[in-house]
């Protein structure tokens, strides 16, 4: 069903095939509801330090670690990086606004997805440009035993983060795999960008205001328009990228 597009995933990267061994797969956005929450969080913040900004651009920088999007958005509103001092009393602002926010709920379908790819024995690996506690700490207890300790990249361990290609590197090689023995799931632009440098068949999700069309020019293999589609069409697409060889032309 989805040979055509495994097919041209193989011949532009070069690969026989594709073996999933390891899930890499975004938190917010992806895991949870968390977006709108997060967007409003850094409006906030920002406007107090003068920069206002509609809520929607923040959509833009998801998946970006904090530090980066406190850069981009000093740069262009002052001139210059924020300093290392700013960066994190800043951070701290944004995360305390998130915290006082209502609190946010998994993704609808996210369970599923992940108790499917437990089923059939494929690694579970957290790649997430965020360093917030509230949610990483949840993780256990709203998809209990999903994510072990030691398959979690969080921003404290990239120096590149999203879109460069790094964090998806580096849940590589905690999962052991190649790129063409993983897919990567991830909801923002930045993120399909980042997955798709790496190597990995990259699935992109639709969960929030970005267009397919976005998704689908970051490099996204294939987009669905939620994450219960995701999980619908998941056994299907695994079968397909198992079966499906590179057919040289
Ligand atoms: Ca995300």
């Amino acid at each position: 069903m989805y040979t055509k597009l495994i097919q041209d995933f193989l011949n532009r990267q070069d690969y026989i095939n594709v073996i999933p061994r390891a899930a890499l797969i975004d938190m917010d956005g992806t895991l949870y509801d968390s977006m709108p929450s997060h967007a409003r969080a850094w409006q906030r913040m920002m406007a107090e330090v003068g920069i206002e900004l509609p809520v929607e651009d923040f959509f833009r920088y998801e998946g970006r670690t904090g530090a980066s999007t406190i850069n981009i958005l000093f740069r262009k509103a002052f001139g210059r990086d924020a300093t290392e001092q700013e960066v994190k009393d800043l951070y701290r602002r944004k995360t305390e606004l998130f915290a006082a926010l209502d609190p946010v709920k998994p993704m609808p379908g996210a369970a599923e997805m992940l108790g499917f790819l437990e089923q059939i024995g494929i690694k579970r690996v957290l790649v997430t440009g965020s360093g917030q506690s509230s949610l990483l700490n949840r993780l256990n207890e709203d998809f209990p035993g999903a994510f072990a300790l030691d398959m979690r990249v969080t921003s404290r361990d990239v120096t590149k983060g999203k879109p460069a290609p790094e964090p998806y590197f580096k849940g590589m090689e905690l999962a052991d795999v190649k790129p063409n023995e993983c897919i990567v799931i991830d909801n923002a632009p930045l993120g399909v960008e980042s997955g798709h440098a790496s190597g990995a068949f990259t699935i992109g999700v639709t969960t929030g205001p970005i267009a397919t069309e976005e998704l689908k020019e970051a490099g996204a293999d294939i987009v669905f328009p939620s994450m219960h589609d995701l999980a619908d069409a998941l056994p299907l697409l695994v079968y397909g990228l198992i079966t499906t060889s590179r057919n040289y032309n």
